[in-house]
């Protein structure tokens, strides 16, 4: 075993440069550390990838990714940065409903929080009146629901058929909104990763459901951006070194982390892969991948016509096989289009060809101008764990950043972070495994970013209500 002389000065080193390991850089590095991140792939950004355009040239993301306005530390390291430019705001959430029905919902900005929200719920034209106060009560009793430390935590459709929440409104918008929020199918994710939806993501603020889209590819933004902003205050990053295993002592520090059989020596690592890479490399600290910790997939459908197809910059199809369209670049005589489909389990049985059959059906029926569009080109892309399934027990297997090792962290949207699997679950575990690891050089680090202000009208109508205890039920009761 080499041990490599040029790194023996180095503090931290950091496995994996998906957004985890890129966000847990700038916060170290804005601390005044010094820190090197080795990354597997050609190029940095992880699942915020992007591959080559076969139509246009240039790069296409793998998969269309949005943030939501409660993604404050996502939104905070864009805004450092400089990245923040490349990133759209839409305040208008765009629903086609089953019959094709438009509806533009803006929350408006007169009313005080949660109330902003009455605009967005109450212009959905594809629901009666009834079924929008179903959706409004729903959405409250989500919010002060409470799961209870002694219960088994139901699901989201377990919880939502129980309170009787109207089959339509549960298919027409719980589900798209849960599973594109969350990425899981609504039949499996738990109740708390769903109020923590309806609380953080539409009831908190005014902005916490603005979505924020990036307008540049991610691999532009992340893979170019962010990696030469941190090259640029001192970060080393070496893609294309994958670390083969952590050299520790016997009481678990790390000596150093290994790549091509060279060791290179490090004062605390933190490890920022995904949780099944994590596993091979400190087996002792990951859980075992079993019913509670598993991914869900998603699936993008590319497509190219030989016009402009998509006249709204995305949509939510609801009660469709599309869930969401994002319009993409338009150069010439060409367009692109992105159909996003999460919880994409099954889907067709694996039939690429019939799932881009039905995704460009759809599209004609609800996009006029997509009838007389000829396909030019299609891409079907699915990973099959883009995201930690966050269901019913999940929280309770999912790891901090510190471990039992004192100089080794791990980071990931998999971790313990209260988030989902998200760009904002990511940057946070990244700032907090940060956090750690200056900590426990004795380095004073910044943490997480502020979330959005919950004015005292959210902290009453969003309150958990413990569910009363049976035995006190009863004898009020008597
Ligand atoms: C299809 C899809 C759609 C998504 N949509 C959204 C969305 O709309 N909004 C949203 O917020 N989130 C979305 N996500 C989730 C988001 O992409 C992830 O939560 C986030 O990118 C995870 O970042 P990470 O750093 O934790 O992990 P990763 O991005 O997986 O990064 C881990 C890095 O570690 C590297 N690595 C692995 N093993 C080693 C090793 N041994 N040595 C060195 N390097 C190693 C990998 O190459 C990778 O670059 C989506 C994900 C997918 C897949």
């Amino acid at each position: 075993m080499t041990v490599s002389a040029s790194t023996s000065q180095q503090r931290v080193v950091i496995v994996g440069g998906g957004l985890a390991g890129l966000a847990a850089a700038a916060a170290l590095t804005d601390a005044g550390m010094r820190v090197t991140i080795y990354e597997a792939r050609r190029r940095c950004g992880g699942r915020a990838a992007s591959f080559d355009d076969p139509v246009g040239g240039g790069l296409v993301d793998a998969c269309q990714h949005v943030a939501m306005g409660c993604c404050t530390n996502f939104i905070d390291l864009c805004r450092r940065t400089g990245l923040a430019d490349a990133l759209r705001r839409d305040r208008t959430l765009f629903f086609i409903g089953p019959d094709g029905d438009r509806a533009a919902c803006t929350p408006t900005r007169l009313l005080p929080a949660p109330l902003h929200l009455a605009p967005l719920v109450f212009g959905m034209k594809h629901f009666s009146w009834r079924e929008k106060l179903a959706l409004a009560t729903g959405m409250l009793r989500l919010a002060r629901s409470h799961t209870g430390k002694q219960q088994v935590e139901p699901t989201a459709l377990a919880w939502l058929e129980s309170i009787g929440q109207p089959e339509s409104v549960i298919r027409l918008f719980w589900q798209p909104v849960i599973e594109s929020a969350l990425g899981e199918s609504i039949d499996l994710v738990s109740l708390s990763a769903t109020r923590k939806v309806a609380v953080d993501g539409f009831l908190a603020h005014g902005e916490a459901a603005d979505l924020w889209v990036p307008t540049a590819p991610l691999g532009t933004l992340f893979g170019e951006g962010l990696t030469a902003w941190l090259e640029s205050r001192g970060t080393t990053i070496v893609t294309g070194a994958a670390v083969s295993s952590l050299a520790r002592d016997a009481d678990g520090r790390v000596r150093a982390v290994v790549t091509g059989g060279v060791e290179h020596p490090c004062e605390a690592v933190i490890v920022a892969v995904p949780w099944r890479q994590a596993g091979r490399l400190v087996p002792d600290l990951v859980p075992a991948a079993d019913e509670r910790f598993a991914g869900s997939p998603i699936t993008a459908v590319h497509l190219w016509f030989d016009r402009d197809v998509v006249d709204l910059p995305h949509a939510v199809l609801v009660g469709r096989v599309s869930q969401w369209v994002f319009r993409g670049e338009v150069t010439g005589d060409r367009s692109h289009c992105q159909v996003v489909i999460s919880a994409s389990r099954g889907l067709f049985a694996g039939d690429r060809d019939g799932l881009r059959d039905a995704v460009v059906d759809e599209l004609r029926q609800v996009f006029p101008r997509a009838r007389a569009a000829r396909l030019v080109e299609a891409r079907v892309v699915t990973d099959p764990t883009a995201v930690l399934s966050v269901r019913p027990g999940v929280e309770d297997v999912r790891p901090p950043a510190r471990t039992r090792s004192a100089n080794l962290f791990l980071a990931g949207d998999w971790t313990a972070t209260g988030w989902p699997s998200t760009m904002e679950g990511a940057v946070r575990s990244g700032r907090l495994a940060a956090v750690a690891a200056a900590e426990s050089l004795g380095v004073p680090c910044a943490g997480l970013a502020p979330d959005l202000h919950k004015n005292p009208l959210v902290r009453l109508l969003c309150r958990p209500v413990a569910p009363q205890r049976a035995t006190r039920a009863s004898s009020v009761t008597e």
